[in-house]
């Protein structure tokens, strides 16, 4: 049967693989050879289970948005991602790795961060199991995320501003990597979405496959059938949209619509819509789509929304798209905004900037009035509250 799951080189079509300097292989081979026994095994499972309801509180809901159901034309679900625990699907991930972690006796963590998300559930989960944890994040996105770099801090977590390029989410991961190969034994780094060599992007979109098992479930129970005509969620590097159509990825009866960040406007030089205009190279460990000019010199990226401003999205996707399983489409800052301010009158639900993204895909698309669609909200719009106010509706 044709998938689109991973094969056993860790690709995706012609995506994904493992790119890795010398240095890091035996470590990443490791992770390969020990992930799925311990992430199958009946105690880690068992212990990420009852992690995810008493400490994150899953499942999260699956709410019917009447109003907006009325006003798109179609049977809309929300799945409720920002009420977990630290206000987004991350900490799904963050939890997952850092068990993993500890059965692997890794002793410290380190992480990457745009929005602070990531940053934040990874300073969580460090918390709770007493680990020391650095957390890279490019200057520009301290500067607008203050909130989430304060809370870091509280939890215990040393917060590194990067300085380089433009001082972003690329330039932190650069700067994680560089950690990771001067302590390649010691260190495991939580990688914050499906991107990074294989297994990474396997292992994210498994440990938020909870999102679509809980579908499945909620669905059942509402709508006597388990499958949405339509999955809908947005797109950074992948996890969240990931976790939302790990369980239909191969059942065709379910279209896939993404978003991804259009910025200003995929034809001008201030986006992150990879997968619109990027081209095949080899960033941070695999071969995806990347925003990248005839040298091969990433272009910069651009998003008014720090957790998709990133020039490059993971293989899972790229591979979904270019194989026309989901269609994905720009979102420009202004249909986010726009977005974000009409679920909060319609439903009152304040959504991050992220899940704006994807919100806007609904005055993009044609239903039918039977039409079940399930859209994924991946975070809470607390962090974001200072762009909203700058740019009211
Ligand atoms: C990090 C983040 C995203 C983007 O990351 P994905 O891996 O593509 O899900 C989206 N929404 C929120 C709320 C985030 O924090």
């Amino acid at each position: 049967m044709k998938t689109y799951n991973v094969d056993e080189n860790g690709f995706y079509g012609e995506f994904g693989g493992a790119y890795v300097p010398e240095i890091l292989y035996k470590t990443v081979e490791d992770l390969k050879n020990q992930y799925l026994p311990i992430i199958e095994s009946p105690e880690f499972v068992a212990e990420y289970n009852q992690l995810l309801k008493d400490y994150v509180g899953r499942p999260s809901a699956l709410y019917y948005a009447k109003r907006m159901s009325e006003k798109y034309g179609c049977k809309l679900y929300l799945k409720r991602e920002d009420l977990n625990h630290t206000g987004a699907h991350k900490i799904n991930n963050a939890i997952g790795q850092i068990l993993l972690a500890k059965k692997m006796g890794k002793k410290r963590i380190i992480a990457e961060t745009g929005a602070g998300q990531h940053g934040v559930a990874t300073a969580t989960v460090c918390a709770l199991m007493n680990m020391p944890c650095r957390v890279y994040m490019g200057d520009t996105d301290v500067a607008r995320q203050r909130p989430n770099v304060e809370r870091m801090k509280m939890l215990g977590a040393e917060v590194f501003p990067v300085q380089s390029g433009n001082k972003t989410l690329k330039d932190a991961t650069n700067e994680a990597i560089r950690d990771w190969c001067c302590h390649p034994a010691d260190t495991f780094y939580i990688i914050g979405s499906t991107v990074g060599p294989h297994p990474y992007p396997d292992m994210v979109a498994r440990l938020q496959s909870v999102i679509s098992k809980e579908i499945k479930e909620q669905l059942l129970e509402k709508e006597d059938r388990d499958y949405p005509d339509y999955l809908m969620a947005c797109i950074g590097g992948g996890s969240n949209a990931a976790g939302t159509i790990y369980h239909y990825i191969d059942d065709e009866r379910v279209k896939i619509v993404l978003g991804e960040a259009g910025g200003y406007g995929i034809d001008t030089q201030e986006t992150a819509a990879s997968l619109n205009i990027g081209t095949p190279g080899i960033l941070h460990g695999s071969r995806i789509k990347v925003m990248q000019d005839e040298d091969g010199q990433i272009i910069e990226p651009y998003s008014i929304s720090a957790g998709l401003d990133y020039p490059g999205t993971g293989p899972i996707h790229c591979n979904l798209y270019e194989t026309g399983r989901a269609q994905v489409l720009p979102i420009n800052d202004d249909e986010a905004l726009d977005a974000a301010f009409e679920l909060t009158r319609m439903e009152g639900i304040i959504p991050a900037l992220e899940s704006s993204h994807a919100l806007a895909l609904l005055p993009k698309m044609k239903f039918n009035p039977t039409d079940i669609v399930v859209l994924t909200v991946s975070g809470r719009g607390d962090k974001d509250m200072e762009t909203y106010l700058k740019n009211v509706r």
